[in-house]
């Protein structure tokens, strides 16, 4: 049973592959398919240049039935996308982001205020914008090239994520 008294939860969690990467988009993903109310999260990307983020976004977006070549938010900031359903998926990478006034001119607090999965790399670049993630992923490549992961959730919703959708 989970209740807002137990937030955060955070959980620790060893990748050994991107196969162990792609089963946990695909588990998320499935827990969005089987609970709609689970889609309009904000799910945050830590971690250094290399680290995976990308990788998982693009797991991710694959599993929720985004089709085609995907491309990244390299320039732009933010790369929209459509999942199967109709969807809304907002990729944002705010490595280069460092123009405040983008965040109200280019429409990103109508993004997150609207509906739809939001999710995000580089989040700290922008951390006097962003809300409070739902779900924050840190992804740590260790020398043996594995992933040391750590999972927190801040919202009812985003530990109903961590939890495959269970209520
Ligand atoms: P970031 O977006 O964090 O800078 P990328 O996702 O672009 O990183 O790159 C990560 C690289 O590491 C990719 O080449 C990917 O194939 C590789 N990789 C190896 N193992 C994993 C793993 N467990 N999870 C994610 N990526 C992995
Ligand atoms: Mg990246």
């Amino acid at each position: 049973m989970l209740a807002a008294d137990h937030l955060p939860i955070v959980e620790t969690r060893h990748w050994p592959d991107e196969a162990a990467t792609r089963e946990f988009a695909a588990r998320l993903a499935g827990a969005i398919a089987a609970h709609p109310e689970l889609a309009d999260a904000y799910i945050s990307l830590q971690g250094d240049l290399g680290a995976g983020k990308t990788t998982f976004v693009r797991h991710l977006l694959h599993a929720v039935g985004v089709r085609g070549r995907i491309k990244s938010p390299t320039y732009a900031v933010v790369e929209p996308h459509v999942a199967a359903g109709g969807l809304a998926v907002h990729h944002f990478d705010f490595y280069r982001f460092n123009d405040p006034r983008e965040w109200e001119d280019a429409g990103f607090r109508d993004i997150f205020a609207g509906p739809g999965l939001k999710l995000a790399e580089w989040p700290e670049k922008a951390a006097n914008h962003v809300p409070i993630e739902d779900l924050a992923i840190k992804i740590e490549a260790m020398s043996d090239e594995t992933r040391t992961v750590t999972l927190q959730a801040n919202s009812i919703r985003g530990a109903r994520l961590l939890q495959g959708g269970a209520a």
